[in-house]
């Protein structure tokens, strides 16, 4: 998951963004990226590193954003790489000059990464799928007819693209001196919407976002989705064009309206915020039908808010905040340390130990994956001298790995993973442990198809763990046989990090 911006049509547009990207920090904290594109100079300008949005773009970086077309990304990694040209948007000078950012997963990477070694003598410098995507777009682009129409030629290279890039993308990006585009995978898993803004000569400025929020800070209103599969084009006159390319059956992540996303923003025409409201008044009902014996209801700080306070009022119990979420702890990269983490995460969630003692309490969290948080929270809340305590998750139990672009994908480190309900309340040290079962949570989302892959092992785009988890990507850390040697950093003692450990 990652945070994607792109805008045109306004002046200072990397600027503006930089504005926008704190309302998409949530999707991402690792890094932090802006390109901008002056079309009267015909200059790009990139400003991106390590870091929070506010860390990153210091008044000198957002001083070199010119232009009026800009792209922006906050970076959630999958991998951990310290590489800056990891970090987005890429940019590629030829053809045209192409700046890009994504969000998501490409599931074929190795696949591709031989595709475009042996049959187009293109290289990839990293390994990042951004930068497959960019090379793929490029080699499509290339071969069109330069004379030839250029929406044309780009939903054909577009096209080429989603036919040969598997698993889940959202992407936004620019071509110099004509245009804003940007395209998602056919299933549509991860979301990007349209804003637009009406100017006063009439003319109409475009955004596209992974959230809604995004918009409001610049001005923007939210005006639709991008369907699966679309591709759509933003000329440097502001002329939009747009087309289906290539849809299969729309399978938006489940987890964007369970946890991912912010609770102001709406997809498929649902509220974050509403769903999760319904979420918590479902899952009331199901710890009424138990028999919980609750003093108080608290959430699970912060995106499991809106349900507690509903299913507090399902049951009729006092809502109270027993867990403090310390705001200035953030995911960074000092935090990459395994010592250092270890204390911060420690740090990150404090007990309220009036509103703990001597109570029963019912946990309200979006979901349960490795189990490594909620078995922290219990042992706080014992710590504090609680009564019973009830956990409640919105989501049912997380059985499977997820490879489109959130960061589960070892199916054996998954809490709920060959373990029964009841396993799992003995493995969290709970009194009472309660799942919204699957078909209630797809009820409640109303959207025809989803993908809950996690939940229910039925992947829309099917993935071989094996295979995507041996992939170079993960290996990239691993020293490949015969390198290094005679080095005297080698150590013949340690075998070479494995995927798992790499990722
Ligand atoms: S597997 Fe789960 S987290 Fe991953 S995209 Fe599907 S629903 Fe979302």
């Amino acid at each position: 998951m990652s945070g994607i911006i792109g805008l045109i049509g306004e002046r200072n547009a990397g600027q503006k963004l930089y504005a926008a990207l704190y309302a998409l920090q949530h999707r991402g904290q690792d890094a932090a990226g802006i390109l901008s594109y002056n079309f009267s100079r015909a200059q790009f300008h990139l400003e991106k590193d390590y870091g929070l949005v506010g860390d990153v773009f210091k008044p000198h970086r957002l001083a070199r954003l010119k232009g009026s077309m800009a792209l922006g990304h906050t970076r959630y990694s999958l991998s951990d790489g310290t590489d800056q040209g990891e970090l987005q948007p890429l940019v590629l000078s030829y053809p045209y000059g192409i700046g890009m950012v994504h969000d998501g997963n490409v599931t074929n990477y190795d696949e591709i990464v031989d595709f475009l070694t042996h049959s187009k003598h293109r290289r990839p410098f990293g390994f990042n799928d951004l930068e497959l995507l960019l090379h793929l777009t490029a080699d499509g682009l290339a071969a069109g007819n330069p004379a030839g129409d250029l929406v044309h030629n780009l939903a054909v290279a577009v096209r080429q693209v989603q036919r040969r890039a598997r698993g889940a993308y959202s992407v936004v990006a620019m071509l110099a001196d004509r245009g804003l585009f940007a395209f998602c995978d056919p299933h549509g898993i991860r979301p990007l919407l349209i804003g637009r803004k009406r100017r006063e000569n009439g003319q109409t400025s475009y955004c596209f976002a992974s959230e809604e929020q995004a918009f409001f800070g610049l001005g923007f209103e939210y005006w639709r989705d991008m369907a699966p599969g679309e591709f759509a084009f933003v000329d440097r006159e502001l002329h939009f064009h747009a087309s289906v390319l290539e849809q299969t059956a729309s399978h938006p992540c489940m987890f964007e309206w369970i946890y991912l996303a912010g609770p102001e923003t709406q997809w498929h025409g649902r509220s974050v915020y509403e769903v999760r409201l319904r979420l918590g008044e479902l899952l009331g009902r199901l710890c009424q039908a138990r028999g919980f014996d609750v003093d108080v209801v608290a959430p699970v700080p912060d995106t499991s808010r809106p349900a507690a306070c509903r299913l507090a009022e399902v049951l009729q119990v006092p809502y109270r905040e027993v867990l403090i979420k310390n705001r200035y702890v953030q995911r960074s990269f000092i935090e990459r340390q395994a010592e250092l983490r270890r204390a911060i995460v420690g740090l990150k969630l404090a007990p309220v130990v009036s509103e703990i003692r001597g109570r029963s309490i019912l946990l309200v969290d979006d979901s349960v994956v490795r189990g490594t948080t909620a078995n922290r929270i219990v042992a706080l809340l014992r710590q504090a001298g609680a009564g019973k305590i009830y956990f409640a998750s919105t989501s049912p139990p997380v059985r499977h790995a997820c490879f489109y672009g959130i960061d589960f994908p070892r199916e054996q480190e998954l809490l709920g993973n060959g373990r029964t309900e009841a396993q799992m309340q003995e493995a969290l040290g709970v009194d009472g442990l309660v799942f919204l079962p699957q078909e209630q949570l797809f009820d409640a989302l109303g959207v025809p198809s989803l993908c809950m892959a996690c939940v229910s092992g039925n992947y829309p785009v099917p993935v071989d763990a094996d295979d995507f988890l041996g992939s170079r990507r993960f290996q990239a850390d691993a020293p490949a046989a015969g390198d290094d040697a005679d080095s005297a950093d080698s150590n013949p003692s340690q075998p070479p990090a494995s995927g798992a450990d790499a990722a």
